[in-house]
This record gives C-alpha cells, structure tokens and sequence, in this order.
C-alpha cells in the first residue's frame, strides 16, 4: 500500500509519499509561496536528488497536480499511475471536541472543519482547501485525515477546562484543546514498543521541543494533559511564543502602553520566546553556538528560561501522574540538542530523573536510551515522525472500512 501524506498550510503544501510494507519514504518536498509572484516546488525521491524549481502556481490545486505529475513523471517519477496511490493521509488541525482519532474525510469531517475555522483561522481553511483539491485531482482516491487535536481529547475536565465563567466553555467552547497530538502519540506508542512494555502500563512525559513546543502527560496511552491551549501559545516557552505568562500582560500592553491588538498578537506570538529573550534568534542552534563559542550572556540566560520552564512542567506532570516511567524527548530541539536535555534533567533525581551524561552527548541516529543505569524514569531521546503516523492511522481506517 502506498500512502501520500499531505500537511496543507495556508499557502504550501508539504508531502511525503509513504511505502507502507517498508514504512519507508518514497518521495517527499513542499510546493511553497502559493498564490505569490513567484512559488517554489521542491520535489525529491528514491530515484531523483532533491530539486528546487520557482514558478507560478496559483492555487492548491495546481500545487498538488504539481507533485502528483512530478510523482508519474518518466524521469524523475516513482509510480507508474496515480492509481498505485491507495490514499491521501492529512493532517489536519482543529476538529474541535468532535474527534478523539483519525477519520476518513467524510461530508460530516468537512462540516466539523468549517465549523471550527474560528479555532483555527489559518489552519482550518487550509485544510479544506487541500482535501478539495484532492478531490478535483484523484476524485477516486480515498481521503483520511488526523487532527492535531486528537490525540488530546481524552483530556479529563479538570485539565481542560479553564477557571473563566463557564458559558465561555459552554457557549464558545473555549477551553484546553492541545496540539502536536500526532507526534505525541506516535513518540509515546514508539517508548513503549522499543521498551516491549504495553502502552497501557506506562505513565510517561512526552516533550516535543521543536519551532513549537509542547508537554504531554500520558496514563495508560492516552493523554491526560498538555502544557498547549485554546491555541498554540500557552505553554513552554517557544522560538518566537511566549508561552505562559500573567494574562494581565497584554491588557497592559494594551491598556498603558498603547499597543494595538495586532501588535500584541505579534508580540506574543512572533517577537518573544528564545528569539525575544536572546535578541538573537529563534534557531536553537545558533543560541547554541552563542553560548559555546561567545559566553553570550543572553544566551545563557534565555536557555535558562526555557529549560527551567520545561523543567516545571516535568515536576507538575509528574504529581498529576503520581509517578514516572518514562520521560521522552523529540522534535528538533528535543532530538539533537544534548546541551539542552542535560540541563532539563539536572538536579531531577528527587523525581527518579538520573541522565547518563555521556550516552546523552553521543550523536546516534533513530532511539537512544539516555537515562543512568541506576534511574528510575527511563528517559529516551525518539526522533517523532508525524507523516508515518498519519499514514499508518489512514492504512488502519482503510484496513477497517474493507
Ligand atoms: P517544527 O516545529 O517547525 O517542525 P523542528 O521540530 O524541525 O521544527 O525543530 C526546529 C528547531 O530545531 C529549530 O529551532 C532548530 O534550531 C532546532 N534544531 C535542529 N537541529 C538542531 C541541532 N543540531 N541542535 C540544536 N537545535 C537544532
């Protein structure tokens, strides 16, 4: 079976084409800039090393008969017909309370999808916009799709809900959704598979730390809280987010220093975090080489902020789970960066949290157990890969729909 993945944005769109017998990747790029003067399509397969082309590509659907001509192409191509595709996988962000796991893209799917378009303004259009243009491109082709949200919808009340009055929730449904859900649940099934022990017997901490970062308590398998909110920016301290801070803040912002709501959402969401407190950057690694190569004051004292607030978020996770298995850590960040791991889990022995300071600054590709012998919470390094969970939730729901 093979499986074409797509992560569909507001003016891009990323895919990967999946083999699943093998899991391995087929072929994969990103058409971006849609719409713009000028867009890019990068394309790479097994059989062709990556290429960037710029060109004008109006709309998604000509972005997608892009890859899909590309994919069938004699020279570059890896199919000889669109009809070796068995399904489009894609990840979608926000279905509101409506879906707890992957569904196949029905008429009632597109209706929950435009009905939260207002919890996710630019991603939810985005989203509709990819699966319309599946439909005009392969109308026979199957359509499946994961939320971000998902995975966190077994979130009990006491985690989502918000101390504001309570119509806010009823009426506007405004609580805790969480997202990164997809990566969270495939990092958490992959520590369990790797250690042979049932998902359902482990209590673990998930940390992606990526562009976007977010925390994950999960009991038995399933998430019981996650440090992302209504939106993306509550939370762990980001690239460019905040994360958590008084809410009194930018009501001030607003009220005595005379910021405009615009100017506060990109203050909050694109001008804080590491590149806000650094005044450096938003990239991990050149905060890095600030603080290796410079002694950069800046930089030390940001990466002090960050670490301490995951930090904090272990040790509450931990009393909310009563305990700690296995403490896991994935993204970008969270899977290259030992510095930044080292410091997360110094001084975390009162919570059974012990690194091996060595197994934790080798470079090794795919699962690393960096935990001392003599730890009691095993904690892995798992590079997260949310396209194969995508594909692998779609070749399931295909599976139980013949
Ligand atoms: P996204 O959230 O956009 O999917 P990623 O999970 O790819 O992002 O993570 C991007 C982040 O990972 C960037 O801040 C980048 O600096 C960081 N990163 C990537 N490689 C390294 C590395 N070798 N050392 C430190 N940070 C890294």
């Amino acid at each position: 079976m093979k499986i074409l993945v797509l992560n569909c944005g507001s003016s891009s769109i990323k895919y990967q084409l999946i083999d699943m017998q093998t899991e391995n990747l087929i072929a994969e790029g990103i058409v971006e800039k849609i719409g713009e003067d000028i867009a890019l399509f990068t394309y790479k397969s097994t059989r062709f090393t990556k290429k960037k082309r710029e060109m004008v590509i109006d709309n998604h659907e000509q972005g997608l008969q892009l890859i899909l001509e590309a994919l069938i192409d004699p020279v570059t191509g890896v199919l000889s017909g669109l009809d070796e595709i068995d399904a489009v996988g894609h990840r979608l962000v926000h279905a509101g309370e409506h879906y707890s796991d992957a569904v196949v893209v029905t008429d009632d799917v597109i209706r929950v999808l435009q009905e939260c378009v207002s919890l996710a303004p630019l991603h939810n259009p985005a989203n509709l916009i990819g699966i319309e243009a599946v439909k005009v491109n392969m109308p026979n082709c199957p359509q499946c799709g994961v939320f971000d949200t998902a995975f966190h919808q077994t979130m009990p009340a006491m985690a989502y809900l918000y101390p504001l009055p309570l119509k806010f929730y009823t009426s506007h449904k405004i609580r805790r959704y969480g997202f990164h859900g997809t990566s969270h649940k495939y990092v958490s099934l992959k520590a369990a598979d790797y250690l042979k022990r049932p998902v359902e017997e482990l209590k673990m901490i998930t940390c992606h730390l990526g562009n976007g970062a977010s925390i994950t308590a999960i009991k038995n398998g399933k998430s019981v809280d996650t440090s992302m909110g209504f939106t993306p920016l509550e939370g762990l301290m980001m690239g460019t987010r905040c994360g958590d801070i008084d809410p009194a803040i930018p009501i001030h912002l607003q009220q005595q220093l005379g910021f405009t709501v615009d100017e506060v959402n990109t203050i909050l969401n694109k001008k804080s975090g590491m590149l806000g407190l650094s005044h450096i950057s938003n990239d991990m690694r050149e905060i890095e080489d600030e603080i290796l190569i410079k002694n950069n004051p800046k930089a030390i004292m940001a990466m002090d902020v960050y670490c301490y607030r995951i930090k904090k978020y272990i040790g509450s996770y931990f009393a909310a789970l009563n305990g700690l298995d296995v403490l896991v850590f994935t993204g970008g960040i969270g899977e290259n960066m030992s510095m930044l791991r080292e410091q997360v889990c110094r001084e975390m022995e009162a919570i059974g949290i012990k690194l091996n300071l060595e197994e934790n600054s080798k470079r090794i590709d795919g699962i690393q157990v960096l935990s001392a012998e003599d730890s009691k919470v095993i904690v892995l390094k798992i590079p997260t890969n949310e396209e194969l969970m995508i594909a692998l939730e779609t070749e399931s729901l295909l599976r139980q729909e013949k």
